[in-house]
């Protein structure tokens, strides 16, 4: 709270019917509903309850609501979101539904946008996301990651930059730079929605990188500060990280927000 003063917004709470502009019906309802087989709950890696679903099904909404407070303020940060890996019709790696798709599709549907940028520096592969924006033209995806990580099979981007392992800060940040840059000058989008996964950090559980805690910090300020510049709106979602000290993972999921509250 003291991040955000009174500034804090909730979205609506979410469910199955709202999703349906993007995902296949007969799955969102049989995730609702617990009617999943065990390999299809297996690839997801989460055990169902009550709870889950709420969370699920309403952080999309929580994305679409700080799209829609970016558009107005320039930046908005959600406490949640970017679950890059849920596909059409299933889920995977911890990801359920697509948020970023989800509202992608959402801001050109409702005409509130004409071309969204999904920028996706989670340190896995945004492959969820790339498959279901793959036909939609006027969505642009890119994915910077860690080449030799999860999802093995990967869906390609728009842009896909893989990166080898153990990179380190200054050649990370300079990758990262570069790639923005140039993405709003040819894309020319009116919103980025940038996904800030903290799994790149050094000593992160599923990371292979070797981004310090600082060029965490760099590299966000970095990227709001470059959105900024080109006057195009951020909106931003937490996305991955890993660590079984989870007070030390909210704090790390919290340097996008402190580093907008900078701004
Ligand atoms: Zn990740």
């Amino acid at each position: 709270m003291g991040l955000v003063g009174n500034n804090l917004y909730q979205p609506e709470l979410g469910a199955p019917s709202r999703l349906e502009t993007v995902h296949c019906e007969n799955y969102l309802w049989d995730l609702w509903h617990d009617r999943l087989d065990d390999k299809a709950m297996r690839r997801i890696g989460l055990p169902w309850s009550v709870p889950l679903m709420a969370r699920t099904f309403t952080a999309p909404l929580g994305t679409l609501k700080t799209a829609e407070l970016a558009l107005n303020h320039g930046i908005a940060c959600h406490l949640a979101g970017g679950t890059h890996h849920a596909h059409y019709d299933f889920g995977s790696g911890f990801c359920m539904v697509n948020d970023l798709a989800f509202t992608a599709h959402e801001l050109i549907n409702a005409g509130k946008v004409h071309n969204v940028l999904i920028f996706d520096l989670d340190v896995h592969q945004g492959d969820g996301t790339a498959a279901m924006c793959q036909h939609n033209p006027y969505i642009f995806t890119c994915s910077i990651h860690c080449e030799k990580n999860f999802p093995f099979r990967k869906v390609s981007s728009d842009l896909d930059i893989g990166l080898p392992n153990h990179i380190q800060d200054a050649e990370y940040l300079a990758i990262v730079h570069e790639t923005l840059e140039g993405l709003l000058q040819d894309v020319n989008p009116d919103i980025v929605l940038y996904d800030a996964g903290v799994d790149v950090w050094e000593h992160d559980g599923l990371g292979k990188l070797d981004i310090t805690w600082q060029g965490i910090e760099k590299r966000d300020a970095l990227v709001l500060k470059t959105c900024q510049q080109y006057g195009v709106p951020v909106a931003t979602v937490i996305g991955g990280g890993y660590d079984s000290d989870h007070l030390r993972l909210a704090k790390r999921h919290a340097i996008v927000v402190s580093q907008a509250a900078r701004l």
